[in-house]
């Protein structure tokens, strides 16, 4: 069955088109340039825009696979978490796609759909595997049994700022255009990671982690060099704060592999894009015997691909559909 799948959750319009598996479309809309002098996403800009993509890059993904409206067996949308206006517009159009159409409707967790979009990838995932998501909003630890089946259990999460989150309040702080992962992961390749920031919560026992304290010292060791009249040296801070948060979140995500006898490891979400994490879980993980799978980037920020994917695996697993009655859920639990 081919699935649409449907992603509006923060300030991207995602739409993906896959067909047991298979990965036909993925296109997207962005509305992330008129959100950055906010230096933060703002909802009702996203929500609006939303609305203006929607029906564009539905037009789009299908012509990128060359198949018409009619072909689409399911419809599958992110149906939380993330901002409520922003989800409420792709929860609405899908539903009046699905009704149009006659179709299905597959509400699907965001979160799950970022660790979803690896199958396309690398097939079918092993159960169980352990999960690091790491993004924007969230910074967990899972072990996954089915995806589209069974809930995942959370073995642990952040107790403050998100891994992305940190990345965005450091690249303000250092005069980096929002979002700031990709801005300070390019800094950070002319730099010398000897600056040493703290690892929160490494080696606490616990599949938890803290990124508040780490920003903190970022900003205090710029503030300090500012004031010394001393240049501050960026590429130095960037390379040493994002070694920083490597460190920890592939030391916890073997942990959680070797603690629950687990041999994969998928790591998804925004910073799973990032290239010192990516390597550093690669060497990692070889060392433990543990085989890693990570999306390519462009699959790691949010798009409709992933939702797609999950939608896909509900409806091959044969997971009965929701009601038209679906609700956005800006707080969705996992
Ligand atoms: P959530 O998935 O928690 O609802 P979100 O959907 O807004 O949040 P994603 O699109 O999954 O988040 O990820 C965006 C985050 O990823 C941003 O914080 C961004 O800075 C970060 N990011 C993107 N690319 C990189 C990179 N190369 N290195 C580090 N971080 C990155
Ligand atoms: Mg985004
Ligand atoms: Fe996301």
């Amino acid at each position: 069955p081919l699935v649409l799948g449907i992603e509006t959750s923060c300030d991207e319009t995602g739409v993906g088109l896959v067909r047991g598996g298979v990965l036909l479309a993925d296109a997207l809309a962005s509305s992330v340039d008129e959100h950055a002098r906010y230096g933060g996403v703002v909802p009702e800009i996203a929500a609006r825009a939303h609305l203006e993509a929607m029906v564009p890059t539905i037009e789009r993904a299908l012509g990128q696979a060359g198949l018409r409206h009619r072909d689409v067996d399911a419809v599958a949308v992110t149906a939380g978490p993330g901002l409520a206006g922003a989800l409420l517009v792709g929860v609405a159009a899908a539903k009046a796609y699905a009704l149009a159409l006659g179709v299905p409707l597959h509400g699907v967790h965001h979160l799950a759909a970022h660790v979803a979009v690896d199958t396309l990838e690398h097939g079918p995932l092993p159960r169980p595997s352990v999960a690091l998501l790491v993004s924007g909003g969230h910074s967990s630890l899972l072990l996954v049994p089915d995806l589209a089946t069974e809930p995942v259990v959370p073995l642990g999460a952040t107790v403050d700022d998100a891994a992305g989150e940190a990345y965005d309040k450091v690249a303000r702080l250092l005069g980096m255009p929002f979002p700031g992962g990709p801005p300070i992961d390019a800094a950070a390749r002319a730099g010398r990671a000897d600056i040493p920031f703290p690892r929160a919560k490494a080696g606490d026992g616990t599949f938890d982690f803290s990124f508040s304290g780490l920003k903190t010292a970022v900003a205090r060791w710029v503030e300090a060099r500012r004031r010394s009249g001393e240049p501050v040296p960026v590429a130095d801070v960037a390379a040493s704060f994002q070694e920083a948060v490597a460190d920890v979140l592939t030391a916890k995500a073997v942990a959680a592999c070797r603690a629950h006898d687990v041999d994969t490891l998928v790591i998804g979400g925004g910073v799973a894009a990032n290239s010192r994490l990516r390597a550093l879980a690669a060497l990692r993980c070889e060392a433990a015997g543990i085989t890693l799978r990570v999306p390519r980037p462009g699959l790691c920020t949010d798009n409709g691909a992933m939702v797609a994917a999950l939608g896909s695996l509900r409806v091959e697993a044969g997971v009965a559909p929701s009601s038209l009655e679906l609700a956005a859920t800006s707080a969705l639990a996992l």
